[in-house]
């Protein structure tokens, strides 16, 4: 039965994209139903981000337990408590998910819990009701997919049965070496696990610059992180007691878990949208750059748009969405500054362009980058890592990319996106006093060495 309200925008979606867009969207006072079958938040803060994240806090402390010999403190690890580690991260999911969920009622976004479905460009059909809007925000978000043919089952699980585990594999086989694969490999490797990857490109975490991937490769290594690089899987089976991989080249890897972890595919199915007439590719959404479907009135955010799939890119797209609903014409989004961090040890943050993208789109000889090893950085030699910030530039003109590697080095990447957002040009971060003794302090020191003028940098 239809409701009589007509709202200014109907969101499809709690996710990321999904509240962004409502939150905002209420803020500019328009009137907002929000529709959602599962948990406002979605899978970042249930089943992605913030657990993960929560994971790898208690295995940095692992290490840091393990290691403390070395800094003088006497300490024994005497083991890990999978139980109270997920106890900790659901605290953490808990406290945020209130918070939320308060800030979606107090902006007063009408919040429909059940699963929507599409029946024209302007209603969506929960239950018996039928929501109308002006304008309709798809925001369903994305699943973890696996291989043709290979069921997600008993030992053979995604990331969403990894996070639920109560026990703590002991050999686990991670399939993938992009952003989630490195970071279950990372957590069980510091919880005792003897980790194993394959991932089919020629690197681990190969979106990445090839000198971050590198540095990855060998402190993976060093770790005693098993990887066989360049190879796909060529059959699984599992037993009660463990899972086999062969993989194409004949070699075989056994481990108590197999972990999927070869990307996400769009939440669009079996939803209305074929009825509707909106356009997709692959079963992601296309849309033009301001985020419109081919539909008029319906708009896409989130992991359901081709490009990257991070949240704070669904934050920044449900904005500009309710802005541009609201009648504002925020500027589109460029998807190469968006910033990106893969929270492993070592960790890795970029943003912009990697020297081999920037050689692509400017020609070989239009491109400079300078790299300044994290050896030379005193704070990051108290935390004892190693690793580096890659400056990409185009000869003459603005920074492209910004590239780092080595422990906490994620928490650099705000003032590397700023860098390659404003377009600024060494000279002018060269000139910006950066705090002694910081991690921070490498930037200021790769851009006095792009700039000319190395200080604490070996010619
Ligand atoms: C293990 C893991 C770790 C990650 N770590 C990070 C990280 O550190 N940083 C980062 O930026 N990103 C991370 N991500 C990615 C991030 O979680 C996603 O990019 C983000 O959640 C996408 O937001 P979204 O709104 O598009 O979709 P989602 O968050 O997936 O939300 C979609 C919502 O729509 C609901 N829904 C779907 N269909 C319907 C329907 N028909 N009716 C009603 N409701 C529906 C779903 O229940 C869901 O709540 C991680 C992902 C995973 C899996």
């Amino acid at each position: 039965m239809a409701e009589s309200t007509v709202y200014d925008a109907v969101i499809l979606g709690a996710g990321s994209g999904g509240y962004a867009t409502a939150l905002r969207a209420a803020q500019l006072g328009l009137n907002v139903a929000l529709i959602e079958d599962d948990k406002v938040g979605g899978t970042c803060l249930h089943r992605g981000c913030i657990p993960t994240k929560a994971m790898l806090h208690s295995a940095e402390i692992a290490d840091q337990i393990r290691d403390s010999g070395k800094y003088g403190v006497r300490s024994a690890l005497e083991g890990v408590d999978i139980n109270a580690v997920n106890t900790f991260k659901q605290g953490v999911i808990d406290r945020l998910y209130k918070g939320l969920q308060g800030l979606v009622s107090s902006r007063g976004v009408h919040l429909i819990q059940g699963h929507g479905e599409v029946v024209s460009s302007t209603q969506v059909k929960v239950g018996d009701q039928l929501i109308q809007g002006r304008h309709l925000v798809l925001g369903t978000g994305s699943y973890a997919r696996s291989l043709p043919g290979l069921a997600v089952e008993g030992r053979v699980m995604t990331s969403d049965q990894a996070l639920a585990l109560d026990w703590v594999p002991s050999n686990p086989v991670v399939l993938g070496g992009g952003v989630i694969g490195l970071e279950f490999a990372s957590l069980w490797t510091s919880f005792g696990a003897k980790v194993n990857i394959v991932e089919a490109l020629d690197h681990l975490a190969p979106n990445e610059d090839l000198a971050v991937s590198k540095l990855l490769e060998r402190s993976f290594r060093k770790r005693g992180i098993g990887f066989s690089l360049g190879v796909k899987v060529a059959e699984v089976t599992q037993d009660e007691r463990q899972v086999t991989v062969r993989l194409e080249n004949g070699e075989r890897l056994g481990g108590d878990v197999l972990l999927v972890a070869v990307g996400r595919g769009p939440n669009t199915a079996g939803i209305g949208l074929e009825a509707v007439g909106v356009e997709m590719d692959r079963g992601f959404v296309t849309t033009d750059p301001e985020l419109r479907t081919n539909v008029g009135g319906v708009w896409a955010v989130g992991d359901i748009v081709p490009g990257l799939q991070l949240a704070h890119r669904g934050f920044a797209q449900g904005i500009a969405v309710a802005e541009r609903i609201a009648g504002q014409r925020p500027a589109p989004l460029i998807e190469s500054g968006i910033p990106r961090v893969t929270y492993c040890e070592p960790e890795i943050a970029s943003v912009g362009l990697t020297e081999e993208a920037a050689k692509a789109e400017h020609g070989q000889d239009a491109v400079e980058t300078v790299e300044y090893n994290l050896a030379g950085n005193g704070k990051s030699q108290v935390l004892g890592t190693q690793g580096f910030v890659k400056l990409v530039r185009l000869a003459g003109g603005p920074v492209l990319g910004v590239h780092m590697v080595g422990t906490r080095i994620g928490e650099l990447v705000g003032e590397a996106q700023l860098i390659v957002n404003w377009e600024a040009y060494p000279q002018d971060v060269a000139e910006l006093i950066h705090a002694h003794p910081t991690q921070d302090e490498a930037i200021g020191e790769a851009f006095l060495a792009l700039a000319g003028k190395p200080l604490h940098a070996h010619a």
